[in-house]
This record gives structure tokens, sequence and C-alpha cells, in this order.
């Protein structure tokens, strides 16, 4: 496979054509961002452990039954991927109250919820990605009845699986954030990437923060943080 011109450029990852015509590169950026790419910086070595971490999940899931965009790695920044059209969603499903939840509900983070929320963004960076519900997203237009309960059902298994694999590495999945997209027959796959930028993860025990909250909030040892993510990661393979 053959990588051809750069179609994209996001803020943690850029996109490049290949000379077959369903499958794209994605290659993962040191860069990292946050409050609606308001506050920038660089997190050195992440673009690598959030390519090899996304991978490794998205292996797993596929073999649970999940269908993903993941099709082969081609180094430690760049792998090759089904080409979708993403569907304008960001997809959250908590299972511990923080970040937007802990804010605009005025609760402390860290409340253990009976069973998993699930909330919609409009993903549209002019607008500030606002909260919409499922008759929002059917009025805009941005997926059909069909795609909300494939993306809903898939998004459930996706933390059923995640939580308890996090769990035997020593850490709670808080919350996180999903992308799908729709391949040319019309199915939906998880897409964009699984990773300590789209996760909220706690240590177990001393429930520290081992995620992109220790960059957004000025922690330090973001590095660490990822590389410590990592470790345990690939330490039960
Ligand atoms: N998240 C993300 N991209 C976004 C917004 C949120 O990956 O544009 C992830 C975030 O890392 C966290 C979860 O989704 O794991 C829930 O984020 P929240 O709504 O609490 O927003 P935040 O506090 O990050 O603004």
């Amino acid at each position: 496979m053959k990588k051809l011109e750069q179609l994209y450029e996001g803020k943690a990852k850029k996109v490049y054509a290949t000379d077959e015509s369903d499958i794209v590169i994605v290659s993962y950026k040191d860069d990292a961002t946050a409050f609606n790419g308001q506050k920038k910086g660089t997190i050195t070595g992440k673009g690598a452990i959030n390519n090899k971490m996304t991978n490794n999940l998205m292996q797993k899931l596929e073999k649970s039954g999940i269908p993903t965009h993941f099709v082969q790695e081609l180094s430690d920044r760049e792998t090759a991927v089904k080409k979708v059209t993403i569907i304008p969603l960001e997809v959250i499903i908590r299972n511990i109250s923080a970040g937007s939840f802990a804010k605009n509900y005025g609760v402390a983070e860290g409340i253990v919820f009976s069973q998993p929320t699930l909330e919609f963004s409009y993903k549209n960076d002019d607008l500030g990605d606002p909260l919409i519900n499922d008759t929002h997203a059917l009025a805009l237009g941005l997926a059909t009845e069909e795609d909300l309960a494939s993306i809903k059902r898939y998004a459930y298994a996706i933390n059923d699986q995640l939580k308890a694999f996090m769990k035997t590495i020593g850490i709670d999945l808080v919350d996180f954030k999903l992308e799908f997209g729709r391949l040319p027959d019309g199915s939906i796959v998880l897409a964009d990437e699984i990773s300590p930028d789209t996760c909220r993860l706690w240590d177990c025990e001393t429930h520290e923060k081992l995620d992109k909250d220790r960059f957004r909030r000025d922690l330090g040892g973001a590095e660490e943080a990822y590389e410590e993510v990592m470790r345990r990661l690939t330490g039960v393979e």
C-alpha cells in the first residue's frame, strides 16, 4: 500500500490517501489541545502511544464482535484504516462523574453510577460541540433512527468490554468518547481513537489521573501517565 497526498489535518491526527481507494492512513501527532483548541501544547511520545493503544483495543473489540475501521498498523505512528464517512456525533459514555458532567450538573467528581450514561454531542468545532439528544440528531439529519440504535448498542457493548479489560490492568474507566463511521455499504463501524486523549482513566487504587486531564488541568506528568497506561496495556499480553 502506497501513502499518497494528505487529505486532512486535525488537532491530533493527519489523514493520507493511499493507492487503495477504500483505505486511508492515519498518522498520530504529539500535539495536544484542550477546551476546543484554545489550549495548545505537546505531549512527547503521545502519538505513538495513542496509535498503538487504539489498535490494541480495536483488535480486542473486533474479536468480541464490534466492527471497527482498523486494518493494519504500519509504524509507530501510522495505521491503515477503512475509509469511512464520519457520523458527526461524539458519543460519550460515563461510568463515574467527572469533567463536564460534574460541572454541568453541580456534582463532585468520582461518583460511581449504578449504570452508565450515554450522551451525544454534535461534532462541530464552530459551535463548541453542543450536547444534543436523539431527536436533535434526527432533525439535523446527522443519522437515522437505525444508525442511532446501532451506535448506542455498540457504545454500551464497547463500555462493557473496555471497563472489564481496564480493571484487569488496575484502571477505572471513568468516561470516554467514541466516534463512528459509515462504510460504503451503509454499515456502521467504530472509528477515530481510544486513548488517554479520549478516555478518563484513573488508577483503581490511588485514583491518580492517567489521561489528558493532566494536560488540561496543568497537573504535570502527562508523558509519564500515557507511558504508564501503555506499560500496563502491553504488560498483560
Ligand atoms: N472527550 C473527547 N473529545 C471531546 C470531548 C470529550 O475525547 O471533544 C472525552 C474526554 O476525554 C472524556 C469524555 O470524553 O474522557 C467526557 O468529556 P467531558 O464531556 O467531561 O468534557 P471535558 O471535561 O473533557 O470538556
